[in-house]
């Protein structure tokens, strides 16, 4: 076994640029010196040399040439132009190109099989004679220290060396050109797997030409990078097929007629698709027109009832197609206020919950406001309800009010048909109403008006305010003071606590024609004269109504005599005090006086229901016991009566 190794020189003009001996060669461009310092890649020579001979500018005309040498002997020569750095570069795109690495692998090949069949490899192809010549060698592959270290020198020396621009390149230009990968490939087994794969793969050759080769991972090796992983088991079995041209031109042909009709298939599927997709949305569409005019149709008949001649169907048909899409417009409107509220609901419950996140202080002071909130409104919907109570409370006796002036005017009315209306209406001013309380007379305030009074005469404020200031017997005034007898004591005007109501003589005009005048003066509404309930009392006076206690009577009418001694008939006269002293009033004569000479004198002193008092210079008679219905009015005649008699 001979220890020759293939050295790697670069010449350029017939100068060796630079050695490399075969245990330096590597693969990887990238290779680090500090790593392996003396590892050199081809990719990284090429580029130094490309740069020195481009920055120089000697590159014009001299080219240098990459000779392998074995054993002191050429094994390949290549020109600059055919360097390649691609280590994977297809024979097809440029024929010439060489990369290093497909060198180096092949000569590794050569040299670990340690058959130097050149026949088969690539390089023999280009100098048979050189490869043939040390077929018998076998180089180590570890190499002495010396020699390495002696090596790497060199290598540090030579590489900056800028190269002779005298000695001339033109000898190795052609003579030695690489003959193309193609050919080779073509005279080897038509194998397709990288070049730079071959080195790992056994490959058993069959001497059949349509049979596949079986392909073997001979081993793994480190320095490989990016190896596919199909290929990183080591002794797995791979099938190549082995094709001719003729064959491969027609399977390929036949793989493109495959695809070819494939894609029309798949065309003409997509086409069918198409039309079907687009046939259902037609008949979809006609669907919802049929169903649109369907839904018109009734719209219309709905609207009409029936058709109608005469009428414009198109413009109806366009009325209910915009009043759908205002139902639609009212419905989307809907849609969004739902979806608004959902939102609203959801930002809700998302701050709730960042509250609830954010620890139980947020969320106490989130729902106290809450709670804060809900009391405000409590309060201000309460005052709100007891402010419109207070105002209906007013305004219901504000009604009461008034329906109670409204009912004692009607019953005023009533009960004095003759009383002048317009005057009467004038002192509802007043804040003081003369009322029938039970059976007598009683003066109250306008607001405490019930149905239990009856209002008989309104009463001012003036004449409330001017009633009822009691004076001493010694200073009454006669004209103007009155006596109560209830109070025994003389008013101004009259008492308060029993107030009177003057009832006015009938008017003698209205009465009977053929009656007396007394008989004329009888207050028809009031009383009625018939015969007396007392023993041998002839006529007597009878209540047609109740009458009250308070009422009055009169005033009293006769003759004026100055003495008893002129009255004509006994028991008809009243002695008064006149200014000028007493005098008489005789009722004797039926035609001169008025109806109260009916009025009779009770036997028993308890049956007095009047009373007769002196005022304004007129006798009158007050009733001090309510008087019912067919009840006889009876007067005592009093001491003055009697004494006149
Ligand atoms: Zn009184």
């Amino acid at each position: 076994m001979s220890r020759q190794k293939p050295t790697l020189v670069i010449k350029f003009g017939g100068k060796v640029l630079r050695k490399v001996p075969w245990e330096d060669w590597s693969t990887d461009s990238r290779s680090k010196t500090a790593s392996a310092p003396r590892k050199v890649s081809w990719t990284k020579n090429f580029f130094k040399l490309k740069k020195t001979l481009a920055t120089s500018g000697r590159m014009s005309g001299k080219k240098p040439t990459l000779v392998i040498k074995f054993g002191g002997k050429v094994l390949r020569k290549v020109p600059w132009e055919d360097w390649s750095t691609d280590s994977r570069s297809k024979p097809a795109s440029n024929p010439r190109k060489v990369s290093w690495t497909k060198n180096f692998f092949k000569l590794e090949k050569i040299k670990k099989t340690n058959c130097f069949n050149l026949a088969t490899s690539p390089l023999s192809s280009s100098s048979p004679s050189a490869l043939s010549s040390s077929a018998g060698s076998s180089p180590s592959r570890t190499p002495t220290p010396e020699k390495t270290m002696k090596k790497k020198n060199t290598d540090r020396v030579n590489l900056p060396t800028s190269p002779s621009p005298s000695s001339p390149s033109s000898n190795v230009s052609s003579a030695s050109r690489t003959p193309s990968p193609e050919k080779t490939m073509k005279k080897a087994h038509d194998v397709h797997f990288p070049e730079f794969l071959k080195p790992f793969l056994s490959v058993s050759e069959s001497t059949e030409q349509e049979k596949a080769p079986v392909v073997k991972i001979k081993r793994t090796y480190p320095r490989v990078y990016n190896l596919p992983p199909y290929l990183q088991k080591p002794n797995q079995k791979y099938n190549f097929s082995i094709f001719s041209e003729e064959e491969k031109k027609r399977r390929r042909e036949e793989r493109q007629k495959a695809n070819e009709e494939k894609m029309k298939q798949l065309k003409m599927e997509e086409e069918r698709r198409e039309a079907e997709k687009k046939e259902a949305e037609r008949m979809k569409m006609q669907k919802m027109e049929a169903e649109r005019q369907a839904k018109k149709k009734e719209g219309m008949h709905l609207l009409l009832g029936k058709e109608v001649p005469g009428i414009d169907y198109d413009d109806l048909c366009h009325k209910i197609d915009s009043r759908y899409s205002e139902w639609e417009a009212d419905r989307q409107y809907e849609r969004e206020l739902y979806e608004r509220e959902k939102a609203e609901e959801k930002r809700r419950t998302i701050l709730q919950y960042e509250a609830d996140c954010y620890g139980p202080t947020v969320a106490n002071h989130l729902r106290n406001l809450k709670t804060f909130d809900e009391m405000q409104a409590r309060k201000k919907e309460e005052e709100e309800r007891k402010k419109n109570e207070g105002e209906e409370w007013k305004m219901k006796k504000e009604e009461e009010r008034k329906q109670r002036v409204a009912e004692a005017n009607r019953r005023w009315n009533m009960a004095s048909p003759s009383a002048d209306h317009d005057k009467m209406s004038d002192s509802t001013n007043s804040n003081y109403l003369l009322v029938v309380e039970s059976c007598s007379l009683k003066i109250i305030k306008r607001e405490d008006m019930s149905n239990q009074y009856q209002e008989i005469h309104p009463i001012t404020d003036e004449e409330y305010q001017k009633t009822g200031k009691p004076i001493p017997t010694n200073k009454y005034n006669e004209e103007t003071d009155i006596w109560c007898p209830h109070c025994s004591k003389y008013y101004w005007k009259f008492c308060r606590r029993h107030p009177l109501y003057l009832v006015p003589n009938g008017s003698i005009e209205d009465g009977p024609e053929d009656e007396s005048r007394a008989m004329r003066s009888v207050p028809q509404e009031f009383v009625e004269v018939a015969t007396s309930s007392l023993k041998g009392a002839g006529k007597g006076v009878f209540a047609r109504k109740l009458l009250p206690k308070g009422y009055m009577f009169g005033p009293y009418e006769g003759e004026r005599v100055e003495d008893s001694s002129q009255m004509k008939t006994p028991g008809y006269s009243y002695e008064l005090d006149g200014k000028d002293g007493p005098y008489l009033i005789d009722a004797s004569d039926e035609n001169a006086s008025n109806w109260l000479r009916y009025v009779n004198a009770p036997n028993k002193k308890e049956h007095q229901n009047l009373y007769a008092v002196q005022y304004n210079h007129q006798i009158y008679y007050i009733v001090t016991k309510a008087i019912f219905i067919g009840e006889e009015l009876l007067v005592p005649y009093g001491p003055k009566y009697w004494r006149g008699k």
